[in-house]
Parts: C-alpha cells; structure tokens; sequence
C-alpha cells in the first residue's frame, strides 16, 4: 500500500532518475523543442525534494500537492504546470485516505492524466505526455480490475508508458513547441512523454522495493 513515506521515496526517486536523465532529456528537446525539458524537470524535482524536507506531509495526497504547487511554481515552460496539474488532480482525487491501495491508485492516476488533458487539450497520437499517460492509465485499469497488488499495476503502467513514449518517434507533433516543426518533428520521441514514463518507472521501481511490506 501507498502511504505519504512511500510517495515521498517515489518523488526523491523520480528526482534522483531526472537528474541521471538530464542530458538525455535535453537532447531530445532540442531535436524538436528549445533543449530545456531535462533542466526544467531537473530544477523542478529538486525543489520538490527541499520542499517535502521542509514539508513532508502526513497522507499521499498531502506529499501530492507540495510536489505540485512546487512544479507549478518553480518550472517554466509546458511540462511544469503539466505535471503540477497532474499532481494537484491525483491528490484532489484520493482525499484524505492514510493509504491507498490498487483502487485508489488507479483513481490517482486516471485523475494525473485528466488533468493533463484538461489543461494542455492534446489527444493520444498528438506526440505529448498524454501518449505515455494515456496507456499507462489504461494497462493500470485492466491490471486492476483483475484485483492485481499495486505493484503489479504500477510496473505494467510503467511498461506500457515506455511503450508509448518510443511510440512518439514515428509522430507529427500537434501540440506544443514540437508543433511548430510540422513534419519534421517526426522521428524523435517527445520528451514530455519520456520523463512521464520515467515518473510511472519510478513510482513502479519503488513498489517493486517494497513488496516486502506492503502488496
Ligand atoms: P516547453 O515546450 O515550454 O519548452 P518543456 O520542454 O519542459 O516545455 O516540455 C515539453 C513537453 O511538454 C513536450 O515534450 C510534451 O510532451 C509536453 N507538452 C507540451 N505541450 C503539451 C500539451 N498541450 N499537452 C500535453 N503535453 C504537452
Ligand atoms: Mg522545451
């Protein structure tokens, strides 16, 4: 089960994965963007991490919503307010709960990708976030209805996420700066859908340690 350590493990984790990903991240968006998704997602995880220091928080929902107001503040650029909204929904969304189990999580996560939606309007096959998001909400949703353990949600969202990130390469982006190159934004995978399945790697990389205590 979720509880407010393990979400602050999972954010100090995804920090950590950033920072390793940084060059990797900015190479992608400077094929089709301004080469600024790796520092944007790098300043702003780290000041999610001095912020839950400073805050840590007593329920998910609460780690949740310093994560988010923190991204929304600290990066500029699309993906800050992006992930911020995604955050600040999936924390609305589980309320007050101590713990969250598949149900829950699956709530939290159909919520993050909603609010993506809801603010940035793209649609799957737009080369954005969504396309990672989109089939990691769907593989989460049928791992649940199969009553899997978190774990097991978590890591089959991860998978499907990576597939859809590689699954941007092939795409003429819509939406976003990527947009302006039209055609010719074929043949690089977006960056926002590659950090996003990196955030849903990290979420499933710290289920998976600690399967021991909790299903
Ligand atoms: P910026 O584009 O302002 O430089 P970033 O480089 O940090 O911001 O983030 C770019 C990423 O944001 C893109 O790769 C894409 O995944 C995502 N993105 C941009 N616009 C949208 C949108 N309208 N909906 C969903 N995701 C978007
Ligand atoms: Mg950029």
């Amino acid at each position: 089960m979720i509880d407010a350590a393990w979400m602050r493990d999972a954010l100090t984790r995804y920090a950590k994965r950033i920072t390793e990903q940084r060059e990797y991240l900015i190479e992608l968006d400077s094929a089709i963007g301004d080469a600024d998704h790796g520092a944007n997602m790098d300043r702003g995880m780290q000041a999610v991490v001095v912020a839950l220091a400073d805050k840590p928080g007593n329920t998910p929902a609460e780690v949740l919503k310093t994560a988010a107001t923190t991204l929304i503040s600290k990066v500029g650029g699309a993906a800050g307010p992006l992930y911020g909204t995604a955050l600040l929904r999936a924390s609305i969304a589980v309320g007050d709960q101590q713990t969250l189990d598949g149900a829950a999580t699956v709530t939290a996560l159909v919520a993050a990708r909603d609010g993506i939606v809801a603010r940035g309007k793209a649609e799957i096959g737009d080369k954005t976030m969504v396309d990672a998001w989109e089939p990691a909400v769907l593989a989460a949703q049928d791992a649940a209805a199969t009553n899997s353990p978190v774990k097991e949600i978590l890591s089959l969202a991860a998978q499907a996420a990576e597939q859809g990130a590689e699954g941007t390469i092939p795409l003429i982006a819509r939406k976003g700066r990527a947009s302006y190159l039209g055609e010719r934004s074929a043949g690089h995978q977006d960056p926002g859908a590659t950090s996003s399945a990196m955030f849903l790697r990290a979420l499933a990389d710290t289920a998976a340690e600690n399967s021991g205590a909790a299903t």
